[in-house]
């Protein structure tokens, strides 16, 4: 950094503003070279591990959408922020027994849906608050075990089933692409989630919308929107580095 003076605050808003521009430039850039250039693609800021005092920051440089992956961070941090307008996506692993507590924080979409038994789960407190909660499914696309996500072979079959369940309203795919360095495998996840959301659209079951691909994290977002994404997440990009690499 150049380090004029006032600019000490490393990861302040300011910085925040000239890392966002970047952002958007980059993806305005990568939009051109897309199939669709036309469309409109959401940045998701991915404050997991960082304090909300950052998310303050994030909020005056203007972004609306914050992504955590944790349930045991997510819902402190939406308390604390409460009446800011912004609006909260949970992205990461989700285990049934959490359900109920993720429930409290109002959620946009839940990026991570990904087995049968946690769309039961989450139908069943649903219904006992008596709410529809917009979902996506998440895929795993690059065959690393150690993800979560449907393989994309059973990805249909899920979306039938969680198809039927009258509070969950599935409105997409998700997906985490290889961390690998060869783009041209990254690349292939992201068209694999494209096809699959292709297909589901074929299929017209009722009920499911296949306006959302979230795809393209800080270091292979350019792809991803090059490939469809209409949704990125994106957390060092923005915020600088996490103390560690939490996924
Ligand atoms: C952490 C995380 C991100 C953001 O990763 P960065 O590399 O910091 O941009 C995106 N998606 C998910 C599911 C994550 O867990």
């Amino acid at each position: 950094m150049n380090g004029r003076p006032g600019e000490s605050e490393k990861g302040g808003a300011d910085t925040l503003v000239r890392r966002i521009a970047e952002i958007n430039n980059k993806v305005a850039r990568a939009l051109s070279r897309s199939d669709d250039p036309h469309r409109e693609v959401g940045l998701i800021a991915v404050s997991k591990t960082f304090p909300v005092e950052k998310i303050r920051d994030a909020i005056d440089a203007g972004l609306p959408s914050f992504g955590e992956n944790r349930v045991q961070e997510i819902v402190p941090k939406y308390e604390e922020l409460k009446g800011q307008k912004i609006e909260w996506h949970f992205i990461g692993h989700l285990q049934t027994n959490k359900v109920k507590k993720l429930l409290e924080v109002p959620t946009k979409y839940i990026h991570s849906l990904d087995r049968l038994e946690l769309a039961e789960e989450l139908e069943r407190q649903l219904q006992k608050r008596g709410e529809l909660r917009e979902v996506l499914i998440e895929v795993n696309t690059s065959a690393e075990a150690s993800k979560s996500g449907v393989v994309p072979e059973e990805a249909m079959e899920l979306i039938r089933k969680v198809s039927r369940l009258s509070s969950i309203r599935i409105k997409g795919l998700m997906t985490i692409g290889a961390l690998t360095e060869d783009n041209e495998i990254v690349r292939r996840c992201f068209r694999q989630l494209r096809d699959i959301s292709l297909q589901v659209r074929d299929e017209s079951i009722d009920g499911v919308e296949m306006s959302e691909l979230s795809m393209g994290m800080s270091g292979d977002f350019e792809i991803a929107v090059e490939e469809g994404a209409t949704i990125i997440r994106v957390g060092t990009a923005i915020f600088g580095d996490r103390y560690s690499p939490v996924l």
